[in-house]
């Protein structure tokens, strides 16, 4: 699994949201605390971001590993956005390692992370796919569903699969969705703003755990939290 984070807000580094806290996702790409597929997310990392005079997001992506990056951690201090979706990754056996597999993947505004990993062939073939890995078919899938229909689909695809696990992160830069499926989901709310993330980067206790098999919105306005399963 690999661990991704979202923020909205107001404007923070990406320094200050991927590398300087004590569990950062620069920390859980080798020492992640509750991990409990693959042990390193040490085959690519990526970071979306949203700046004020321009839609659609900009992104920074790599096939390896986050700590040996000495240009970003360069840069980072320097980069400000009020949101950004950030993931460090751990690829499923068998999936290439390759930058166009890490997410976040993009269409359009939309930014999308996936912890987990899903049969590949209850997905369409989608030319639109940035990868051949399972998390590039299951974004180009979303995407070609709509992103705001991300519950719905989920639950199609779980349908099919039943094994698979399907924690999704998504943003639009207004707002934050996700799925718990499978896998940890935290989320913390301060004064300046709402952060998601597979696990908590401190110790913070605002950190509050969500539940499995539930959509997560989280507007400026607050977070809701809505079971996934269908009701009887
Ligand atoms: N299955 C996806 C991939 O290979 C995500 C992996 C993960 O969550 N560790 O990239």
């Amino acid at each position: 699994m690999c661990r991704h984070l979202g923020w909205l807000g107001e404007p923070r580094t990406l320094a200050d949201l991927v590398l300087d806290q004590p569990s950062s996702l620069l920390v859980q790409s080798y020492a992640p605390r509750r991990q409990q597929h693959g042990r390193v997310n040490a085959d690519g990392w990526g970071v979306g971001f949203y700046a004020s005079d321009r839609p659609r997001p900009a992104r920074w992506r790599s096939d390896r590993p986050l700590w040996t990056d000495s240009s970003f951690a360069s840069v980072a201090p320097v980069i400000s956005s009020r949101c950004v979706l950030a993931a460090v990754r751990s690829a499923t056996v068998g999936m290439p390692i390759e930058e166009s597999a890490a997410a976040p993947f993009t269409s359009g505004r939309w930014l999308l992370s996936h912890n987990g990993v899903v049969d590949r062939s209850v997905l369409p073939a989608d030319r639109a796919a940035e990868s051949a890995c399972d998390a590039a078919l299951l974004a180009a899938h979303v995407f070609a569903r709509g992103a705001e229909r991300v519950g719905e689909t989920v639950l199609e695809v779980a349908g099919r699969d039943p094994t698979a696990r399907l924690n999704l992160l998504l943003t639009d830069g207004d707002r934050l969705l996700a799925t718990t499926w499978g896998d940890t989901l935290s989320v913390l709310v301060d004064e300046f703003g709402v952060l998601l993330a597979s696990e908590p980067y401190d110790d913070d206790p605002r950190w509050r755990d969500l539940p499995d098999r539930h959509l997560i919105e989280a507007t400026p306005d607050g977070v809701a939290v809505t079971p996934l399963e269908p009701t009887l």
